[in-house]
């Protein structure tokens, strides 16, 4: 089978190899991939800066944004074959520390999780996969490859889940207003969601053109792009910071209506020094109750949240999120940057 491959720590290093096919396992799924996302972190690891191959080898199998068919499954699997499914990224911590023990790896506590195609652990770019049924997700057929969607949700799934947690902190916390940062697949993903909750979501994102403003707007949301100050007046309850970059970071942090809430979930790139006047934002923290916090990963419960908020999306709308599509044959074209882009899809099988 192929299997797209990449030698962690060393650039230009990526290559479609040849490997055997996975050994028969009666316990877990045999899955058909039908493609895989590319995100930032993909990108990170390709450049060297990111990620982890497995214990005793040298090289990592890329891919931890999936879809694929079941080909085979364990007898009495939830399972059968040509089932689509979505596999989860994160392996509880072998101790385990108390949170992976309750299924919750997605908040480890020691830092020794794996992660498939990040962390120690191969990923989901192979033409074959087996995949152990307890690390999976069903996926609707009337989604077809737009289930590729899944993991990235799962990531905003969560954010949203520990927001509204995070909010029944004080007694009546109604917001009405958020705001994202980023119109990347992360930032529209968070829309979506805060538009299923019924709030007012305001998307910021430094590009004027191309695909996002409309993506914005098609979901009922409003498009802020250039300076940050197009977006200073909003005082939003709720940030949802998905660039990483920052100056947007530090921006959003003084940005909120008092009790405010900002979640970060941009993993930054690279060193990045700003001048900040830690005691007015400290002063703004404390005397408004606001919170920032970060979020990161997810368990079954978010993939479970993530396909339902993909299911109740206009397809449509989601076909157009993945708006490049690169078949296997062709792959380096899906590490192309391009203008237009939002989320490309690297396609295994039709
Ligand atoms: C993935 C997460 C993962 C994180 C850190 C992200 O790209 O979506 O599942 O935990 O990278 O490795």
């Amino acid at each position: 089978m192929r299997a797209l491959t990449v030698e962690p720590g060393i650039v230009a290093s990526i290559a479609l190899e040849d490997r055997p096919d996975p050994a028969n396992d009666a316990n877990a799924l045999l899955l058909r991939t039908l493609a895989i996302g590319i995100c930032g972190t993909d990108r990170e690891i390709v450049d060297g800066l990111y990620g982890e191959a497995p214990a005793g080898a040298t090289r990592l199998v890329l891919g931890h944004e999936s879809i694929a068919q079941v080909i085979q499954a364990p007898r009495g699997s939830a399972f059968a074959p040509g089932d689509l499914v979505a596999g989860f990224v994160r392996r509880p911590d072998p101790v385990p520390c108390p949170s992976c023990a309750i299924g919750e790896w997605d908040m480890c506590r020691n830092g020794l999780y794996t992660e498939r195609g990040i962390k120690q652990r191969d990923g989901y770019g192979a033409e074959l996969v087996v995949l152990d049924p307890a690390f999976a997700v069903a996926l609707p057929a009337s989604l077809g490859v737009l289930g590729v969607l899944t993991e990235p949700a799962s990531i905003l799934a969560k954010a949203w889940e520990q927001i509204e947690r995070i909010g029944r902190r004080a007694g009546a916390f109604r917001p009405r207003r958020v705001l994202v940062t980023g119109a990347g697949p992360i930032g529209l993903l968070a829309a979506l969601m805060g538009v299923q909750r019924g709030l007012e979501v305001h998307v910021f994102d430094r590009t004027e053109d191309g695909p996002k403003p409309g993506l914005v707007a098609a979901l009922g949301a409003y498009y802020h792009a250039g300076a940050p100050d197009s977006i200073a007046a909003l005082e939003p309850d709720i940030v949802v910071e998905c660039t990483g970059a920052s100056s947007v970071v530090l921006d959003v942090l003084c940005r909120t209506a008092p009790a405010g809430i900002v979640c970060l979930t941009g993993v930054s790139s690279g060193r990045r020094e700003v001048r900040l006047d830690v005691a007015a934002l400290n002063r703004s923290i404390v005397l408004e109750n606001d919170l920032v916090f970060g979020s990161v990963n997810a368990n079954r419960r978010h993939y479970e949240s993530a396909v339902r908020a993909l299911e109740a999306a206009d397809p449509a709308w989601l076909a157009q999120v993945i708006s490049r599509r690169v078949p296997l044959e062709r792959w380096p074209e899906a590490f192309e940057r391009r203008p237009g882009d939002v989320k490309v899809a690297l396609e295994f099988a039709a």
